[in-house]
């Protein structure tokens, strides 16, 4: 007797028409044809069920804040870090708590269950960091959420960076963040990369760092930050998030820097969606795409993950809490439109994630934590193809969500009177 049984489900690997059965909030078989009695039954009628969605970089603290105080009229990064620096005097614990919360409600009907949010640290009354460690306790139960002590104004750059930043820590922010390319000079970055690094070796904590989000190709934060990661013994317990200067770096020098990340472990995340609307912004034409170099690195061995980076913010009026929109953007700036490479960009919104968050207990293996997602499509590249609807969202073998299939009722001469967008336009092969 298990608690649900979801039958008939193609998984991400490839296996198809598999039942899963779920007992005590973990699965407890994967395996065809299982004929056991289960208290709920869910019928995937030979959809993709993959597990629950990871947003591996994201900032919680400005989501849905699109419009407070004003709108970004250049759309650059630097407009949204002076516009977000209008509003974070404004900011209070409530209005933070309550945004976040209705984020997660979308994030929820979306599968995304296990968020790493950076948390702004740079304004000393930290009610940033309050706001998200309460919503950190309040949505335990259904979201798994990592939060990321983010200088956002500079670490050195401010008066109180440094404090304030170990301030959150102490409070019980659990990752390290930075963004050195933002200090004043190289020198100040390389410091920042340093100090940075030796605070999470002391308290035992991971460290994610914003590196070299820019379009300087002579940035040399990420090969700063293996260098330290190796120094103080963090090997695969560092991030490096965006990397956007390698997409404009010399080939040369890439092919000395991969190595080195590849010997310190580093995990990487671009932000497909983030990278393409912000980067390049002072080139005329060709202008650049500003997303790091995804293949290369998953070439050659480095564990390459997807952010969203912003949902309705100052840096980005769009996002829906939907990865399998950003694995979709990825395929299109990456030029990654291959069956195999669409399968390690739906990793690098799963499985991925999941390993540079740390995750305990995630997949859909047996003894793994029931969080999955039934999808309105067939397969991995066609959930990246389609964005379909997410039509169960089970939380440790609980519904938290579920959504009726979206068909279209046609009213044509000689042509079928409904389609479903998920099963009737599957390739030949
Ligand atoms: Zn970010």
């Amino acid at each position: 007797m298990f608690d649900t049984l979801v039958r008939n489900a193609n998984l991400p690997d490839g296996r198809q028409g598999v039942d899963i059965a779920i007992r005590a909030g973990h699965i407890a078989a994967v395996e065809p044809g299982i004929t056991a009695e289960a208290g709920q039954v869910i019928d995937a009628t030979g959809r993709l069920v993959s597990p629950a969605f990871c947003d591996p970089h994201f900032h919680m603290d400005a989501t849905l804040s699109l419009g407070l105080p004003r709108m970004n009229v250049s759309g650059t990064l630097l407009e949204g870090i002076a516009l977000w620096g209008e509003l974070r005097p404004l900011l209070t614990r409530e209005a933070l708590v309550e945004r976040a919360l209705r984020y997660c409600d979308l994030a929820v009907s979306q599968g995304l269950l296990h968020i790493r949010s950076h948390v702004d640290t740079s304004d000393p009354r930290l009610v940033t960091a309050e706001a998200l460690l309460e919503v950190r306790d309040r949505v335990r139960d259904y979201i798994d959420l990592q939060l990321v002590a983010f200088p956002q104004d500079g670490y050195y750059r401010t008066p109180d960076g440094a404090a304030a930043l170990e301030r959150a820590l102490d409070m019980g922010v659990e990752i390290v963040g930075g963004i050195p390319h933002f200090e004043r000079t190289m020198e100040e970055g390389r410091a920042s990369v340093e100090a940075l690094c030796r605070i999470a070796a002391d308290r035992g904590l991971r460290v994610d760092m914003h590196c070299d989000e820019t379009d300087d190709p002579l940035s040399r934060h990420v090969e700063t930050l293996t260098a330290q990661t190796i120094r103080f013994g963090l090997e695969g317990r560092v991030t490096g998030s965006h990397l956007s200067s390698m997409h404009s770096m010399d080939n040369y020098y890439v092919s000395k820097l991969i190595p080195l990340m590849v010997e310190a472990q580093i995990h990487a995340i671009p932000n497909p969606l983030i990278n393409i609307m912000l980067q390049g912004r002072h080139d005329t034409y060709p202008k650049r795409r500003g997303m790091t170099r995804v293949p290369e690195l998953m070439a050659a061995g480095i564990n390459v993950s997807l952010g969203q980076d912003c949902c309705m913010d100052p840096w980005y009026s769009m996002g829906a809490a939907d990865m399998i929109e950003v694995a979709h953007m990825a395929v299109h700036v990456a030029q990654m439109g291959s069956v195999a490479d669409k399968t390690r960009l739906f990793e690098a919104v799963t499985l991925n994630p999941a390993r540079a968050m740390g995750l305990a207990d995630y997949g859909l293996a047996p003894g793994c934590r029931a969080d999955m997602v039934v999808l309105q499509a067939a397969d991995v590249t066609e959930a990246i193809r389609l964005k379909p609807t997410r039509l169960f969202v089970l939380r440790g073998g609980r519904v938290i969500s579920r959504t009726p299939a979206v068909t279209a009722a046609l009213s044509l001469k000689d042509r079928p009177t409904s389609i479903d967008p998920g099963l009737d336009f599957r390739p030949a092969c």
